[in-house]
C-alpha cells in the first residue's frame, strides 16, 4: 500500500484490511502481511503506521526521505512482499478491501494477474471524456493493451512480481509495465468508490503529465509520427511549390500572399517546436536513466531491504 498523507484514513483502512485478510486467511488456509510504504508524508501517517507495527507483527512499513511519487512506493512495496501472491492497493480505501476475495479465487484458477477495473461513477465528465479519448490514442500509439478504468489495483503471482522486479527503469508508468509483463491475465469490474476522507494527490497538471509519461515512456512510436508528420509536411509543401510554378509560367508572377505566408511560418514553427520537444523528452529520460539515481531513499522501515523470501519457504 503506496500511503502519502493518509493520516485521516489509515487506521480504518488498517482495520478493513485486517479483517478481510484475516477471514481469507481461514477460508483459504494461508498467511499474510502487510507492507505499508510512506511515500514521505508530511502528516502523521508515518507515526500512525509505526504504531500500527508495534501493535501488528503481520505488518511492515518502508518510509521515504521525502515524497518520490507512488510508482516508486509501489516498486518498493513490491520489494518488500515477501508473499507468492501479492495485491497491489490504494491505502484511502477506494480499493474495497472485499474484492481481494475475488481476487485470490481468480488466481486460484489460474490467473497471474488480476486487475480490478473501476467504472467511472462519480467521476467529473470531463475527466471520463478526457479518460475515453486518451485511452483510444495511447491504444493505438503503444504495443501494450491499456484498458479504462484499470489502476494499480491488482493481484499479482510471484512470478509476475519478480518480473516486475527485473525491470529496473526509472521512469516507471507502472500501468504499461504490467501489461508488458504478461502472463495470463484476467480483469473484473467493479462499482467506483468515491474517496470519504483526505484529498486525490491528482491534479489537472499531474494527470496530464501522467499521460503524456504513458505516451512516451513506452515505446518511440511517437518518434516515428513526427517522422510521418514531417514527411507529410515535406509532400504537401512540394506540391505547393509546383501549383505556384506552374500558376507563375502560365499567368506571369502574382504578388505573393502575405497571410499565406505567415500562417505557414507559424504552424511549420509550431510543429517543429512539437517535435523538438519530443525528441527532447526522450533525450531527457536517457538523461535520467544513465544518472542510474535509487528509486527512492529509506528513511525508517521494519523490515530489511529489499527483503525477498525464497520460494517455497
Ligand atoms: N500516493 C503515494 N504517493 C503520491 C501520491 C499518492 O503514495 O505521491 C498514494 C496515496 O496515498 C494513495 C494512492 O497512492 O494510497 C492513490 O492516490 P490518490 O488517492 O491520491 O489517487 P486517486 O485515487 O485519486 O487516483
Ligand atoms: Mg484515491
Amino acid at each position: 500500500m503506496p500511503c502519502f498523507n493518509e493520516e485521516e484514513i489509515i487506521g480504518r483502512f488498517h482495520d478493513q484490511v485486517t479483517k478481510e485478510l484475516e477471514s481469507l486467511a481461514a477460508d483459504f488456509a494461508v498467511e499474510f502481511e502487510l507492507v505499508y510504504v510512506d511515500d514521505g508524508s508530511h502528516d502523521r501517517t508515518l507515526s500512525l503506521i509505526e504504531g500500527i507495527a508495534a501493535s501488528d507483527s503481520r505488518t511492515r512499513y518502508v518510509s521515504f526521505s521525502r515524497n518520490f511519487g507512488k510508482e516508486a512506493a509501489m516498486l518498493a512495496g513490491l520489494q518488500h512482499a515477501g508473499g507468492d501472491v501479492v495485491v497491489l492497493m490504494d491505502a484511502d480505501l477506494q480499493h474495497p478491501p472485499e474484492l481481494i476475495r475475488r481476487m485470490l479465487r481468480l488466481h486460484g484458477e489460474g490467473f497471474d494477474q488480476v486487475m480490478a477495473r473501476r467504472t467511472r461513477a462519480g467521476d467529473r465528465v470531463t475527466r471520463t471524456l478526457a479518460a475515453r479519448v486518451y485511452y483510444r490514442l495511447i491504444n493505438r500509439l503503444v504495443d501494450v493493451e491499456l484498458v479504462d478504468g484499470v489502476g494499480d489495483f491488482r493481484l499479482l503471482s510471484r512470478r509476475t512480481v519478480d518480473a516486475v522486479l527485473e525491470l529496473t527503469e526509472y521512469n516507471r508508468f507502472s500501468k504499461g509495465l504490467f501489461a508488458w509483463v504478461g502472463f495470463r491475465t484476467t480483469t473484473f469490474t467493479y462499482e467506483n468508490v468515491r474517496r470519504e476522507q483526505g484529498r486525490s494527490k491528482w491534479t489537472f497538471g499531474k494527470l496530464l503529465n501522467y499521460g503524456l509519461d504513458g505516451l512516451i515512456s513506452f515505446n518511440d512510436k511517437p518518434l516515428r509520427a513526427a517522422l510521418h508528420l514531417g514527411l507529410l509536411l515535406v509532400s504537401v509543401a512540394m506540391a505547393y511549390a509546383t501549383w505556384i510554378v506552374g500558376v507563375a509560367l502560365v499567368k506571369g508572377v502574382d504578388a505573393p500572399g502575405y497571410v499565406t505566408l505567415l500562417v505557414t511560418v507559424t504552424a511549420l514553427a509550431g510543429v517543429q517546436m512539437v517535435m523538438l520537444g519530443l525528441v527532447g523528452e526522450y533525450v531527457g529520460r536517457i538523461y535520467y536513466e544513465v544518472k542510474r539515481r535509487p528509486h527512492f531513499l529509506v528513511k525508517a522501515a521494519n523490515t530489511p531491504v529489499p527483503h525477498r523470501r525464497p520460494r517455497g519457504e
